[in-house]
């Protein structure tokens, strides 16, 4: 959020421009001001990009005496009488409004469930309405059933503006609505010295698109003989344009950014058949395809004299760790530390246990860092990797803490990337001169959005699960079937296997979910399975007793753990087959596929049982995809769908920039053509001075708009 901007009293403000602070514009007071500033609309150019997020075609403006049934029109006209009715077969309350305009005909206009529109209805009241005509056969009128409707009022001239065309339907904000944006935009074009165009004019004719102030003034105010439905789908050449603008800044801003970390001073790693003999001692099975595809990208990476930005995407269980470990010996072998960064601390112990496995008995020191160390326990981990004794150091947020001083850090590695923010990534880099980083994450998400999101990073992907895994089944019981899911489990379990159930935690009553999984526990071990071992996990216990029963369920010493989410991340225990998810419903798509990749580690068939309580129709979706698929890319498109990017990337911790025009999911292609023309663009420049300009321009405009930090 920017600063607020101080309300000064409106002026005619000659000199007003696209910069010019949005309280100088003629009917913006404070309050609105301040209404405005809640939709980060600060400017005159903040207002112009806030576009309508659908049309109405009222350009049909009829009298009431001239409709006809089955049109859909517009009509302009004042309520006479209005009354809420009761139906006499149903409750159902609906509010009925004669309005008239004059032509000598009535027409009704009838609301199901409408209070709200009783509110402000009311006789005397002036509005448009817009909708579908339909005949009455039982008053012998015509009328219109849930007509949208717009109140004006005769103090401005609404000729033009508000009906008789193609109209624009504005998100309100407060008592800002529709047509008060309508006037302020209409008065802000009207006004305001937009400037020139700074979409270059070589791109814009290559593709084709309208300046910017004819793509502004018809993306509001489509011109008549616009086709509503393209209007709607926001395909129309001006708003193609202004989408187009918004993602080839931000495209240009991420390849300066490629082009500046390449130009960096990295650490070359040697690559020679020594350090290929020591990869091969650390691999416990042989790598898959795709892990070697994959090792062979990081490793030329690493071999070049610039820092390495390379992001691993791989499904759960395809086995990213190993390759990272792989990439840790070639900086190890090169005199180098190496740091891995895990969200939780569950994550970086489990990391750590696999590490230490793998690589002390190659002779490396190996240690952990997470909050739990403290005291002189922690002051001596921190001499010994300001002292280069220990070589890999794996741990959480503690790890990167200010007072964490690594000898040489050469490749850092950070886990499950959309937990970390940008911000961590870049305290990290400066951890080491310039040390190589890979980004992991078992979110795989569809390429284009990889490259938007890290942009700045080259995405290797692990396509191939290891050898001998079996689809997991997914099944679905609603909670009434639950004596046979414990039936089964325990079949399961009584065949040699383990089983994960897991219980919903909502954070904001962490407290009473523990309760939950503790009586689950207590239900479990005394009721169900008195006769197995039983194990509990649950966020609030301390890291030893987490560890201590982690390691007790890996050692096969507990049969059933009850778990609160905290499983989630990582996890890795092959002889677990059967996963059962309580509150299914409550859980996100993601979330239940990273806790279904807990299991199908092993050769045995695995499962995955959802139970749901009470289900939305959106939490049954979920579930119907979880059934239909194992797979992550497939899972992650499907709930990117459904929540929509902002929630899905969690825009902030991404630094994923919230976009005013565009939508990630609706404009992709937009989004590869703006992509394309950027990367040309910024490579080669029509001249030194379009390339200066356009940085120039980037960071007044953009840097300050999406925090595209082009100096980081
Ligand atoms: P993720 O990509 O989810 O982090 P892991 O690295 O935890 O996956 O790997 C999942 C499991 O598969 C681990 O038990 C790992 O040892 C095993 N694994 C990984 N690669 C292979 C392979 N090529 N062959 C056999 N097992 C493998
Ligand atoms: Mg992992």
């Amino acid at each position: 959020m920017r600063a607020i901007v101080h309300w000064k009293p409106p002026s005619s403000a000659p000199g007003m421009d696209l910069y010019t602070a949005i309280t100088y514009l003629k009917g913006v007071g404070p309050a609105r001001a301040k209404l405005l500033e809640s939709k980060a609309i600060l400017t005159v150019e903040d207002l112009l990009y806030y576009l309508p997020f659908r049309y109405e075609d009222r350009t049909n403006t009829k009298r009431i005496a001239q409709l006809a049934p089955g049109e859909m029109a517009t009509v302009v006209a004042e309520v006479a009488s209005a009354s809420p009715v009761r139906l006499r077969r149903s409750a159902l309350r609906i509010f009925e409004l004669r309005a008239r305009d004059g032509s000598g005909a009535t027409l009704v206009c009838k609301w199901f469930r409408g209070q709200y529109v009783a509110e402000v209805l009311t006789p005397g009241r002036r509005a448009a309405f817009y909708g579908k005509i339909e005949y009455d056969n039982y008053a012998g009128e015509l009328s219109m059933v849930h007509p949208e409707f717009e109140i004006l009022s005769g103090e401005e001239d609404e000729a033009g503006l508000h009906v008789g065309r193609f109209v624009p339907i504005y998100e309100s904000t407060g008592k800002i609505h529709s047509r008060a944006f309508r006037i302020l935009i209409d008065r802000a074009l009207g006004s305001a010295a937009l400037g020139e165009d700074p979409l270059p004019e070589a791109v814009r004719a290559r593709l084709g698109l309208p300046p910017r102030e004819q793509a502004l003034r018809e993306a509001h105010f489509p011109s008549p003989g616009s086709d509503l439905r393209v209007l709607n789908a926001f395909r129309t050449p001006a708003q193609a344009r202004l989408i187009f603008e918004e993602f080839f800044y931000l495209e240009c801003g991420l390849a300066l950014k490629r082009r500046r970390a390449r130009s960096l001073e990295g650490i070359a790693f040697a690559l020679n058949d020594a350090v290929r003999e020591k990869i091969k001692a650390i691999l416990p099975f042989k790598p898959t395809t795709a892990q070697k595809r994959v090792l062979r990208q990081i490793a030329d990476d690493m071999s070049e004299p610039r820092p390495m930005n390379r992001l691993l995407e791989g499904d759960v269980g395809s086995g990213k760790t190993i390759v990272a470990l792989e990439a840790a010996v070639i900086a190890l072998e090169n005199g180098y530390q190496v740091a891995i960064l895990a969200p939780t601390e569950i994550l970086a112990t489990q990391h750590y246990l696999y590490a230490k496995g793998l690589l002390e008995k190659a002779g490396y020191r190996v240690a952990l860092l997470t909050g739990a160390v403290t005291g002189r326990d922690k002051s001596g981990l921190k001499q010994r990797l300001a002292s280069g004794d220990v070589q890999v150091a794996i741990g959480t947020h503690a790890l990167i803490e200010g007072d964490v001083e690594f000898a040489r850090l050469g490749l850092a590695i950070i886990d499950e990337q959309h937990r970390f923010g940008v911000i961590q990534r870049l305290k990290l880099l400066r951890k080491g001169a310039s040390p190589d980083v890979l980004v992991m994450t078992a979110t795989p998400i569809p390429r284009t959005l990889a490259l938007t999101i890290y942009g700045d990073l080259d995405v290797s992907v692990i396509d191939e699960l290891p050898p001998g895994r079996l689809p997991i089944e997914t099944r679905h019981y609603t909670q009434d079937y639950i004596e046979q899911v414990w039936g089964f489990v325990s079949g399961e379990i009584r065949a040699g296997r383990q089983a994960y159930v897991v219980y919903p935690l909502v954070e904001e009553s962490e407290l009473r979910d523990v309760k939950a999984a503790e009586e689950m526990y207590g239900h479990l071990s005394r009721r169900v399975f008195p006769d197995l071992r039983i194990g509990l996990l649950h966020g609030r216990l301390d890291s030893a007793e987490k560890d201590a029963v982690m390691q007790r369920f890996k050692a096969g010493e507990i049969d059933v753990l009850v778990a609160t989410s905290v499983v989630e991340v990582g996890v890795d225990v092959a002889n677990a087959s059967v996963m059962v998810i309580e509150h299914a419903e409550r859980f996100g798509l993601a979330q239940l596929h990273q806790l279904r990749g807990r299991v199908g580690r092993g050769r045995e068939q695995s499962y995955c049982i959802l139970v749901s309580g009470e289900a939305t129709e959106a939490a049954r979706e979920r579930i119907r995809a979880m059934i239909d698929t194992t797979d992550g890319f497939r899972i992650a498109e499907m709930d990117l769908r459904l929540r929509g990017p902002g929630e899905f990337f969690g825009t902030r911790q991404s630094g994923l920039p919230a976009f005013r025009v565009a939508d990630l999911l609706r404009d992709r292609d937009l989004l590869e053509a703006a992509r394309a023309e950027a990367q040309a663009f910024v490579e080669h420049p029509p001249s030194a001075e379009a390339l200066r300009s356009l940085v120039g321009y980037i960071k007044q405009s953009w840097q300050r708009r999406y925090g595209l930090v082009l100096v980081g």
